[in-house]
């Protein structure tokens, strides 16, 4: 994967992962209340303790979102972002974009599906 794939994508995940805190309430509250410290900056979220709090509240399935979305980020640093977990091949550009912290081709999603 190219370099500026690697940020488009990782542009896309940090999107992702806002787009989960914003719809907390405690960020909500944070935020708002702009306290000193926290910060409001997109690429702030997810390297501090705000993050940890925040995680406190989330839906298990918003939780398995932010872990998905984490691993992804951690496997774009390795380069081995954008491979099937399963069957190791390339997950298609298209289904990235629409799912950006997917860990299985589409083939492979539906079998799991499946069964
Ligand atoms: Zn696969």
């Amino acid at each position: 994967m190219k370099k500026e794939e690697k940020k488009y994508f990782l542009d896309l995940l940090e999107k992702e992962k806002v787009k989960i805190f914003k719809n907390l309430s405690y960020a909500k509250e944070v935020l708002e209340r702009g306290e000193k410290g926290i910060p409001t900056h997109i690429a702030d979220y997810g390297t501090d303790e705000f993050e940890k709090d925040l995680e406190l509240e989330l839906s298990s399935s918003e939780s398995k979102i932010l872990e998905a979305i984490n691993n992804a980020i951690k496997k774009i640093t390795d380069g081995t972002y954008g491979i099937c977990e399963n069957c190791k091949k390339q997950i298609s550009k298209e289904r990235l974009k629409a799912i950006p912290y997917a860990k299985y081709c589409i083939k492979c999603q539906m079998e799991k599906e499946k069964t």
